[in-house]
């Protein structure tokens, strides 16, 4: 329909073996279910060896698709003289989205799903549905779940938002839903124009063992976290990284990231580099005041050290179990970018990019420098 279906990260398959055409090395992190290889590239060739790989990570949630697009295109042209270490996508499945993954888990291919009665159908004939009510569908197909909304349903202002606060709230379908990953359909108006059951539609949620319901880029804390979370863990600890970038997007219009306790301490060059680029080439910031409202936070639960930089602040909040704050506890520095996903992905694309490629220059400059 759009120029994006013929691109390789359209499908997670075609998207490893778009990193592999690259000449770089695999890394075989894992397998999530149907057999799906969830992997990391490194890219060795470089100027600088002394210093252990850059690790660029994307993709944890299937939605904020310009991180998964960023770290290809930085992939393809790095422009940094160290050794880069990617993350292609972090959640395959969720990333194919549903009506592939439903399609490979039945042995269809691509179902090409398009409306909420084709979806139920499809759950219907292939699994059972568990709750259907008031427009709201969900689904157990072997060890997989899927979920799917009636267009008039007011959960469509954030499927992924909607189903994480509504499934803590009804424990039966928590029980039923135990040790599962939950496939989510996306956001309709952040779609443009693909299909919500297609490539980049929502969130992933998982539901653990004791039944706590969470997304990929949380369970960095426990015990017993999902496949795609211990993966990419043990890679961390592996190459014990100094920097960091996880891409994501979240609420509003415009960039900011998270800085984890590293990053505030010895990495003010670099997310100041990031922010100042993307001011520089027009994008505008989602500032903590126009975010702390979406995030349903107490004032002071952030600090904003910088404009568009948030960070947990100790005295006022636990900060959550995700990669971030685990990456830090190892003293590598990580910068989330959050592009506001209200722009079109495009424009969210060019803004993530342009701040990812001003803070590698920037961690260029402190290593010239040498300050870190
Ligand atoms: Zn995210």
């Amino acid at each position: 329909m759009t120029r994006w279906d013929e691109a390789p990260y359209t499908c997670y398959q075609r998207l490893i073996e778009a990193y592999e055409r690259l000449g770089l090395r695999r890394i075989e992190l894992g397998k999530t279910l149907l057999d799906t290889p969830l992997v990391a590239f490194c890219r060795d060739e470089a100027e600088v060896q002394d210093r252990p790989p850059v690790l660029i990570a994307a993709g944890a949630h299937a939605e904020e698709a310009a991180g998964v697009i960023t770290a290809w295109r930085l992939a393809q042209s790095p422009g940094f003289r160290g050794r880069l270490l990617f993350v292609p996508c972090r959640d395959p499945l969720g990333w194919d989205g549903i009506s592939r993954t439903l399609g490979r888990l039945t042995g269809q291919g691509d179902l090409h799903l398009e409306t909420h009665r084709q979806a139920v159908e499809a759950y219907r004939h292939w699994g059972e549905v568990i709750y259907q009510r008031e427009g709201l569908v969900l689904a157990v197909v072997g060890p997989l779940a899927f979920m799917s909304l009636d267009p008039e349903h007011p959960g469509n202002a954030d499927t992924g938002e909607f189903i994480q606060a509504f499934l803590p709230r009804h424990p039966d379908l928590v029980d039923a839903l135990r040790g599962k990953r939950l496939l989510v359909p996306g956001t309709p108006r952040h779609a443009e124009g693909r299909s919500v059951y297609g490539w980049g539609g929502g969130p992933t949620v998982y539901v653990d063992e004791s039944g706590r319901v969470g997304n990929f880029n949380r369970f960095f804390a426990s015990e017993t976290p999902p496949v795609e979370v211990a993966a990419l863990r043990e890679l961390a600890d592996r190459v014990r990284p100094e920097w960091v970038f996880d891409l994501h997007e979240n609420f509003g219009g415009g960039f900011g990231l998270y800085a984890n306790g590293p990053a505030l301490q010895r990495g003010a060059a670099v997310y100041r580099a990031m922010i100042d680029t993307v001011v520089a080439e027009g994008f505008p910031l989602n500032r903590l005041d126009d975010l702390l409202p979406y995030l349903g936070l107490p004032e002071g639960a952030l600090v904003e050290p910088y404009p568009g930089v948030y960070s947990a602040n100790p005295s006022r909040r636990m900060p959550p179990d995700a990669f971030g704050v685990y990456t830090g506890q190892m003293g590598a520095a990580c910068f989330t970018t959050e592009m506001g996903l209200e722009q079109p992905l495009d424009y969210r694309c060019r803004a993530t990019e342009i701040a990812v490629r001003a803070g590698v220059r920037a961690i260029e400059t402190l290593w010239e420098e040498g300050e870190a």
